[in-house]
């Protein structure tokens, strides 16, 4: 039930709209664990005896997450990208995702454009579109998403122990130091700019790392609000103290170019957006996994106590005047 004076129906008609660039993406056809997608009241999830559904929602709104007038392809493939990510953070195998969108009104190239990245970041991660809904309004879109994993399995942030080491999936910060390129703000050379943009328009979760780390990471969460902020929550979460040396948070060389050594490990401490793991490990599982060729980078260590302390090069705690992102602001401070 909708309320006609609020609700008004795009200028394409919303079922048509649906009909044409929803249901009929390549995303949008049958697969493995739909058992019913896109046209009826529910879809149907066929969950394996012996699995658990891992679900996560996100919302994404114009100028807050994404600027006010994004390209429809990049700003559809990091939504997704984005989304499936907590799948990642889970160890959860991507089964299918839910499209709530709210447009100011219906174009036929933008849509067509919005369903092809949508389609892109859909086959990297074998997760299909299985319904949504669709509004007229400012920009936003709420994605929610559905995997599975094997009962008990799932990588949660509740579980660091003392002694493990803490590890992330790769290097950090190119994200968050992309957002002046992306705001148009600053212009640099292809070399430098292509894989800082890339990571911010296509962030990919990080879902065989997730799936590799089950039974093996303690602890585990994708970064989204910058490390040291992240962090702080699986150390939270699991009553332990986290340990960051500075001098071994990964950043990359376009990065360093870009922004130099100071801005860029801002960018990779509490910068967001990075859609890397952070997990925590037991020693006697880094030489197996490293050797098989995951990216496995070692960080810091868990110890006993509360909250993360960043230490500098010369092991001395580094005061802490940058957090992560918080829309509603910082309890205390
Ligand atoms: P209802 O009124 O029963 O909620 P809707 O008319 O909103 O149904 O949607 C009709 C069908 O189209 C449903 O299966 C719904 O999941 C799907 N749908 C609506 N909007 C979208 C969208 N943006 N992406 C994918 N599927 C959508
Ligand atoms: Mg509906």
């Amino acid at each position: 039930m909708k309320f006609a004076l609020t609700s008004v129906k795009p200028v394409l008609g919303e079922f048509e709209l649906i009909r044409h660039y929803f249901a009929a993406a390549s995303c949008a056809q049958a697969g493995e664990g739909v058992a019913l997608g896109i046209g009826d009241d529910c879809a149907l999830l066929q969950v394996p005896v012996g699995e658990q559904l891992a679900i996560s929602t996100d919302t994404l709104v114009a100028g807050v997450h994404f600027p006010e007038s994004p390209d429809p392809f990049l700003l559809a493939q990091r939504a997704l990208g984005v989304s499936v990510s907590d799948l990642a953070a889970m160890g959860a195998t991507p089964v299918g995702f839910t499209l709530a969108l709210t447009l100011p009104s219906a174009d036929a190239d933008w849509l067509q454009a919005f369903a092809s990245g949508l389609d892109r970041m859909a086959q990297q991660c074998a997760i299909r579109l299985i319904g949504g809904d669709t509004t007229r309004g400012p920009l936003s879109l709420t994605l929610t998403v559905f995997g599975r994993v094997p009962a008990g399995m799932a990588l949660t942030r509740k579980g660091a122990h003392v002694g493990d080491l803490l590890c992330v999936g790769g290097e950090l910060g190119d994200a968050a130091g992309a957002l002046q390129l992306v705001l148009g703000q600053r212009e640099t050379e292809p070399a430098v700019a292509e894989p800082l943009l890339a990571r911010y328009w296509s962030p990919m979760p990080q879902l065989d790392l997730g799936q590799a780390l089950r039974g093996k990471a303690t602890a585990a969460l994708d970064i989204s609000d910058g490390l040291l902020a992240d962090c702080g929550h699986i150390a939270a979460a699991s009553g332990v103290a986290l340990i960051i040396e500075q001098a071994r948070v990964p950043m990359s060389a376009a990065l360093l170019a870009f922004a130099g050594e100071s801005a860029s490990r801002q960018c990779a401490l509490s910068g967001g957006d990075d859609y890397r793991l952070a997990f925590t490990l037991p020693t006697a599982h880094l030489a197996d996994l490293q050797q098989a060729g995951w990216p496995v980078r070692v960080i810091g260590r868990v110890v006993a106590g509360e909250g993360v302390t960043l230490l500098d090069a010369q092991g001395q705690p580094v005061k802490l005047p940058f957090s992560g992102y918080q829309h509603f602001g910082r309890v205390s401070d």
